[in-house]
């Protein structure tokens, strides 16, 4: 074993989302097989989502650390004022089995992607396989919202970026054109 792999996921944090151009988002992520080990980095990415970013999804490597795991929680917010919520889940080494043939195209955006949103196809459902950090191994459907977010986090994991999924590149605005002419809000 090499220094290299010595290396503990916790010391690759880094304080700034790590943004697009930027080839660690496009490298690959590795199995966690210590779950004692990344439960305070599991920790550190839920706080980091909820009172940071605000946003309903983050995968680990947005934050330098080559891990696979992710977080995911819908929230109402300013950019997406309408959508369902949902509990909090934490998967560490998630793996979608399937998907639905039936795609949906609704908007998204990415930390990792500053101001930018897109209308994105993805997929209706699909069953996910995951573990828990208590060591519990699950395999769930899910549909809609948040199976879109855990479809873009996945990918994130596997060094895919949202753009990289758009069909219609007139679909892109700014986060502020968003707002303006999509959700026709008064800035
Ligand atoms: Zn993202």
């Amino acid at each position: 074993m090499n220094s290299a792999t010595q290396k503990k996921f916790a010391d690759y944090i880094r304080d700034e989302v790590v943004t697009i151009g930027d080839p660690f988002l496009s490298e690959a992520t590795r199995q966690v097989t210590n779950l004692e080990e990344v439960a305070p980095l599991c920790d550190l990415m839920v706080k980091k989502l909820r009172e940071e970013l605000k946003g309903a999804g983050l995968a680990a490597n947005q934050i330098g650390v080559p891990a696979r795991i992710l977080v995911a929680e819908l929230r109402k917010n300013e950019l997406f004022p309408t959508r369902p919520e949902s509990p909090l889940y934490i998967m560490i080494n998630p793996e979608i089995l399937s998907y639905s043939d039936e795609m949906i195209d609704d908007w998204e955006g990415c930390f990792s992607i500053p101001n930018m949103v897109a209308l994105i196809p993805r997929h209706k459902s699909i069953v996910v396989k995951y573990i828990t950090l208590d060591g519990v191994e699950h395999k769930e459907t899910f549909s809609e919202h948040i199976a879109r977010t855990i479809q873009h986090e996945v990918d994130h994991l596997d060094g895919i970026l949202y753009f990289e999924r758009i069909k219609d590149l007139s679909k892109i605005v700014t986060r502020d054109n968003f707002m303006k002419y999509v959700l026709k809000k008064d800035l």
